[in-house]
């Protein structure tokens, strides 16, 4: 099988490039990446010395580009796209433009090349906030912020292609993921850097915003799950099993990295920050066998480890710049390295 992997020189994209270069089945891996602030080619690594792997430059938009590069595969896995919540409260427009317009280019592709298996990547911030209780797939999606909005779009724009034209297509709802790299704008690596450098980190409001966490590697083992097994016009949640709220999270990150609540500091919550996600994936598991297996405090270690041991790949992305955020907290001035979504 011969798989195009948008966006994979980003975080969760290039875990499963690579991933896919350890499959012996796997006869040829290319990534299409724009590289924009968020692609690395540092994050394929040990991929491009693969004769497997090829590495195409360019944007899912590029109607003939697409076109061209999906010539000759079966699979498609895609996961390129705009992702961090606090740039779309700014440029809604490029989440559009990226998630949703790149998408309707590349299922019309898919269409038009007879793709065997096509999986859209997706997030649990689709179906919005959860006071209480866990989304399933055939959950109503309410989306509030620009980029959960783009992905909701996307996700339909996926399964219309299904719909309309047989497009062999599943969608991956998945949690917050974590590991190594990926952007320190990210909660995250945004705290474990800050504190590395000996700087304080911030917490909207009290802190009380709950996601769930899954290691990356744990979300590329569920895809490739789904890539081989899913059933065409199906919805798989990919969820991790541990529930936090943002200040649960921040007292790990302390303690891995050696630092008191001194280092804390409470700011105005966003817009829209969603009070709660949590999603049901026991139709990965009882369909797929999907199980998540990395231990959290582990890999919250580990994942500090490779920051602390990789400063080239992620301090020259920590430029502080001032930038207004609109909306109804617009009195608050903050530093690109200060917002964050959980
Ligand atoms: P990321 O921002 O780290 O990487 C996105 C990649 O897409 C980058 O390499 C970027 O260069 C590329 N890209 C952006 N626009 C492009 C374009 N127009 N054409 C080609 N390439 C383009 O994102 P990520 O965290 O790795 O997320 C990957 C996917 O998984 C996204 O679809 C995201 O919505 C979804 N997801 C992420 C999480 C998470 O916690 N990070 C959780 C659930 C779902």
């Amino acid at each position: 099988m011969k798989v195009l992997i948008t966006g994979g020189a980003g975080f969760i994209g290039s875990h499963f490039a690579k991933r896919m270069l350890d499959a012996e089945d796997i006869e040829q891996v290319t990534v299409l990446d724009a590289l924009t602030y968020a692609g690395h080619r540092t994050n394929l690594g040990r991929a491009f010395l693969s004769p497997k792997f090829e590495f195409v430059h360019g944007n899912i938009c590029d109607v003939h580009l697409v076109n061209e590069v999906m010539r000759g595969h079966q699979a498609v896995v895609h996961f390129a796209a705009e992702s961090h919540v606090d740039r779309s409260l700014k440029a809604a427009a490029q989440f559009v433009e990226t998630n949703v317009h790149g998408t309707q280019n590349l299922v019309d592709a898919a269409v038009r090349h007879h793709i065997e298996r096509f999986v859209h990547v997706s997030t649990d911030e689709v179906y919005g906030p959860l006071l209480n209780g866990e989304a399933t797939e055939d959950f109503p999606l309410r989306p509030t912020v620009p980029y959960a909005a783009s992905k909701a779009a996307s996700d339909l724009v996926a399964r219309s292609a299904w719909h309309t034209y047989g497009l062999p297509l599943m969608v991956t709802r998945s949690s917050n993921n974590f590991g190594p790299c990926q952007n320190p704008e990210k909660i995250i690596p945004l705290f474990v850097t800050r504190l590395l450098r000996g700087e304080k980190v911030t917490l909207h409001s009290r802190g009380q915003h709950v996601r769930n966490w899954l290691h990356v590697e744990d979300h590329c083992a569920g895809v490739e799950l789904v890539l081989r097994r899913g059933e065409p016009g199906e919805i798989y949640n990919l969820g991790g099993g541990t529930d936090l709220t943002s200040k649960e999270l921040t007292g790990l990150l302390l303690d891995i990295s050696g630092a008191d609540w001194d280092a804390v500091t409470y700011i105005q919550d966003r817009p829209s920050n969603d009070a709660r996600y949590a999603l049901d994936w026991s139709k990965a598991c009882k369909q797929l066998g999907y199980q998540p297996v990395r231990d959290l405090g582990d890999g919250l270690r580990e994942t500090a480890a490779w920051y602390r041991d990789n400063p080239d790949r992620w301090a020259p992305l920590t430029t502080s710049t001032v930038v207004p955020v609109p909306g109804p907290g617009a009195a608050t001035l903050r530093t690109v390295q200060e917002p964050h979504h959980v």
